[in-house]
């Protein structure tokens, strides 16, 4: 998954239409398979794809209630509705504000980059030398 750029809406958001978009191309590939019944192992690709897309999308929806649970709730600043934050840098579900738990972020342009390994090293790094 290469994310690039600053954020533009809160990850929760993402992984959800991920998983409205799975559910319904599941069903779409069934209907696929009802179109194709004529050609029996077609059909039977068609269904099992579908029945895939859609127990997929299942798993995701538990996921994303796990990571619900994980997540940090705060009060966005920008306008003050409740949202809830993913690791150390997201955006409000609401406003989209770009929000960080971390004070030595603020301020700063936020991006997900922020939230990778090898960002938190190199910062590491840099509060050794200093
Ligand atoms: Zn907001």
């Amino acid at each position: 998954m290469a994310q690039q750029g600053s954020i533009n809406s809160s990850k929760i958001n993402k992984i959800r239409s991920f998983a409205l978009i799975l559910i319904f191309a599941g069903i779409l590939l069934m209907y696929g398979g009802l179109l194709t019944r004529s050609t029996e192992w077609l059909m039977a690709i068609f269904f099992i794809l579908g029945l895939l897309a859609i127990v997929f999308s299942c798993v995701v929806y538990v996921w994303i209630g796990t990571l619900s649970l994980r997540a940090v709730p705060i009060v966005c600043p920008s306008c003050e509705k409740p949202t809830k934050m993913l690791g150390r840098v997201d955006a409000c579900m609401h406003c989209k504000q770009p929000l960080t738990l971390d004070k030595d972020l603020e301020g700063e342009e936020l991006d997900t980059k922020y939230n990778k390994r090898s960002y938190k090293k190199k910062a590491k790094e840099n509060n050794t030398k200093s």
